[in-house]
Parts: C-alpha cells; structure tokens; sequence
C-alpha cells in the first residue's frame, strides 16, 4: 500500500536536508554495487513508531524556471508540498527570525486543510527559545528542535505520526504483479492503462490508497492479477503546470519504489530524451525488472531496418538497461499492446528467480576455468563459493580471498556468464563481494 507521504518545506537554509537526514538516517541501499546513475534522493521512507512514511525534501526539487526568484521557488515548492504530501513539515530558522520568504509560503500552506507542523528549527537551548516571533505565521504552536544535533526530534515525530492518515488494508494478493507505467508526459502512459483496463475479461477494481490521491488498479487477465500502481497520477489530465510536471517525477519514482515490473514509456517519434534516460536509471537503481515500451508506432514511417535502428539506438541511449527486453507498441491500433503483459510475466518470473547453490556454484567455477580471475602484485583473486542472497532483483553474495582484487572488468564478466546461463532476462542483478574469513 502507498505509504503517506510527509514533504519538508521551507525557504534554503533552515536546515531542511539536515533535517531530513536525521529523520530518515543512513540506509543501505537496495541494490549494492550494480552500476548506473545515481539516484538523488529527493524521498526516503523512514519509520516512527511502527507507522512507515515517505519523506520529501522539497528543497532538493530545483526550479525548471533558472529565472524564478527565491520566493517564486519556494512559493512553487510549498504548492507541491499541498498537493502531493500528507503532512507538511514547515521548517523556519530560529535563529534568524521570521522572515519574508516565510511568510510567502505560510499564505500558501494557510490555505490547506492538509496538517500543517510548524518547526522551528537551530534551537539548541530550550530554557528560553526565540520562537515567539513565529506565532505571527498563524500555523499555530512553533515546535522547537535541531536537526544538527538530534534534539526533540522525537517530539516532533510523534507529532507528525499523530497526524498520518489512518491506515488502509490491503485488497489484492500477494502473488499480484505490481506494475509501474512510467515516462514523459504525452508518451502515452495513460493511453496504454486504457488499453489494459478498457478490455473485456478485464476486471478492473480501484483501491484508495492510503495517500489522498494515490490510487491502485487491480485487474485480472488470463487468471492472474495484476497492480497498475498510481493509476490517479497517471490518469489525471491536470492543469498543465510546473508543479504538476515535478509532481508527475516524485510520483514515479514513488510507484518504481512500490513496483514489480516498471513499464518504461517511450514516444517513437521523439526517441530516447535525457529524461527518459533519468526515469529508465531510476528504475534500474532501485532493482526493478523493466520492460521497454516504445509507443507510438504508428506513427513511425517504416522499412525493412526501422526496428533495427530503433533496437540500437535504444541499447545505446539506455546502455545501463541491456536486460531489459524491448516491445514496440501502439496504444492507439492497440497493436502489440497485450504482447506486454507477456513480457510482464516472463520478466516477474526472472526477477524472482532462485538458483540452487550447486548449480551456481558450477557455473561460478567453469567460468572462472575459462577466464582465470585477475591477480594483482603477485596475489590472485580466489573465489571460494557463490549464495543467493535474495530475489527482486536476484542478489549474489561472492566470498573472495580479498575484495580489492575484484576488478570491475571481471564483475561485469561473471554478470555476463551467469546471464549466459540463466538469462535474467528484465532483471538487474546484484553481486556483492565478500571476504572470507
Ligand atoms: P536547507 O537548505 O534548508 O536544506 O538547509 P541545510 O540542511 O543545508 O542547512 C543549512 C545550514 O544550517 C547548514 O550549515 C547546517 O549545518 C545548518 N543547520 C541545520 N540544522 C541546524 C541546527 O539544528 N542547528 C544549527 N546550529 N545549525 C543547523
Ligand atoms: P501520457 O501523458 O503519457 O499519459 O500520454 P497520453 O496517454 O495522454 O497520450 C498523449 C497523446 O498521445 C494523446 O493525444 C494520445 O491520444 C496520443 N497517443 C497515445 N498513444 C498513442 C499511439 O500509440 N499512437 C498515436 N498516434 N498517438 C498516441
């Protein structure tokens, strides 16, 4: 289920990614070592009290517009935290005092219904705290603390765990595939939903998530059931604005996070653009299966070389994602378009793969017969033996005489070899390397 969603807002330099640091902590990330873009983490789940939430960090969400002011910036991510976040966390700087920019954006999160928490951040003597100037905001009570140095922050997150949202069950399976559709704007994301939700045989039923305006769709084809996950943001045709374009980017990285298979949507007509490279990287980061969907086929003028063309132009542009099988579709003559959910299942199924021990240990050793590991200043990497670790992505835990000698030339050649042998087809996979002790 969606988790609810809390966004940190507040003009630069109150503290806002300190804050979000502290809250969040140090994760380890999902998938270890796979190379790619990096992801810059604009969201992070944390916990309090057993209530899981997903944090945002409006300040990391920078202005399309180079030539907005300060206050149109932080106006604009206020607006974003009103439409997107469950709970706002309004961060000022008690040290500085009030300020203009704070009160720009206390008129606009007057105007919400949403919880609005009120910090005062920087205070690190609470005998007699320099918060009273902050009551003028009319967001009531200015709760004091500092990020930098962990204090009352428990405070402050019982405060917002209070006002979360209730929670909600789960109404599907957990054989459900949970699927993503991901992409620019007019790629053709919701077209395509349509597609599969508009069939016969389909049965479509919507959950309310526990997010004011995420909502799931399950639907079920040929016996087995399927999550579009956040079919509202994909389906809703709003207001053409900025907010909404940056809105639709956390929204997508949000249903990669909460996906099995994420459909990554290109437009036919305009190729690979460098922001779907970052939509396409963002899933392959988080160790989603991907299917590459290339809509819009119609409208392309074809010869005998044109998927050709196409299947190289996308291998390079999104080199990163070479697993990832390739469908070229149209959501208009629906042509190919149930070829997907095939490709759907057969990528689940390679993400969710386990491998016995023995065999991938014999895989392991015949590959390091044909192509000896490397040695460096007289010692040579040994690998003693191969595990499993996990599934979503498939996870490998390698234990080595010493990890240094694991050059990155020869991971990807071990990658490359257990491909060969058990294809993976859709899947990023994971290898970490381990010392033996
Ligand atoms: P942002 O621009 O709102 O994300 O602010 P930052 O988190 O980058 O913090 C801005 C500056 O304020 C940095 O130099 C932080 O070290 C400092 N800062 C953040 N929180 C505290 C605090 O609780 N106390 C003090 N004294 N400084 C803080
Ligand atoms: P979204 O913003 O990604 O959800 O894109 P939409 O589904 O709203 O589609 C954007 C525009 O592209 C609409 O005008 C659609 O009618 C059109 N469109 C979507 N898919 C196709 C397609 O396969 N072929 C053609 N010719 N047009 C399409």
């Amino acid at each position: 289920m969606a988790k609810p969603v809390v966004a940190i807002v507040g003009r630069p330099n109150v503290g806002k990614s300190t804050l979000f640091n502290r809250i969040t902590g140090a994760r380890v990330a999902i998938v270890e070592n796979i190379p790619g873009v990096t992801r810059d983490r604009l969201y992070r789940d944390a916990d309090w009290r057993g209530r899981e939430f997903t944090l945002v960090d409006t300040g990391g969400i920078t202005s399309l517009n180079e030539e907005d002011t300060m206050t149109a910036q932080v106006k604009r991510q206020a607006e974003l935290a009103i439409e997107e976040a469950d709970v706002i966390l309004f961060l000022v700087d008690a040290r500085e005092g009030l300020n203009p920019d704070d009160e720009a954006i206390a008129d606009i999160l007057r105007r919400t219904d949403k919880p609005v928490i009120l910090v005062a951040n920087k205070v690190e003597n609470f005998e007699n705290p320099p918060i009273y100037d902050f009551y003028a905001l009319g967001l009531g009570d200015p709760l004091p603390v500092s990020a930098a140095h962990g204090l009352n922050i428990g405070d402050l997150l019982d405060r917002l765990v209070e006002n979360l949202p209730a929670l909600e069950p789960e109404v599907y399976g957990e054989d459900a595939v949970k699927i993503a559709v991901v992409g620019r704007p007019n790629v053709g994301k919701s077209s395509l939903v349509n597609c599969f939700l508009g069939r016969e045989r389909v049965i479509v039923s919507e959950i309310p998530g526990t997010t004011r305006d995420a909502v799931d769709t399950v639907f079920h084809f040929n016996g087995r059931e399927y999550v579009l996950i956040d079919t509202a943001g994909i389906r809703r045709k709003a207001r053409i604005s900025e907010a909404t374009e940056r809105y639709s980017v956390i929204r997508s990285l949000r249903a990669i996070d909460r996906s099995d298979v994420v459909l990554v949507v290109l437009d036919a007509v305009e190729g690979v653009t460098e922001q779907d490279k970052r939509i396409a990287g963002y899933a392959h980061e988080a160790g989603k299966a991907a299917v590459i969907v290339v809509n819009k086929w119609d409208l392309v003028e074809k010869d005998g070389k044109t998927m050709n063309r196409y299947e190289e132009a996308i291998r390079r542009e999104l080199s990163f994602m070479d697993y990832a099988p390739t469908i070229y579709v149209s959501a208009l003559t629906k042509q190919r378009v149930f070829k997907i959910i095939e490709l759907v299942n057969r990528v689940a199924e390679q993400a969710a793969r386990r491998i016995p021990t023995s065999t991938l240990n014999q895989i392991i050793d015949e590959a390091t017969h044909l192509n000896p590991p490397p040695s460096d200043k007289g010692r040579r990497l040994k690998i003693f033996y191969a595990t499993q670790a996990g599934i979503k992505p498939p996870r490998f835990i390698l234990f080595v005489n010493d990890p240094d000698l694991f050059h990155f030339s020869y991971r990807r050649y071990l990658e490359n070899q257990l491909r060969e042998a058990f294809g993976f087809e859709g899947t990023p996979i994971g290898l970490v390397i381990r010392k033996k002790e």
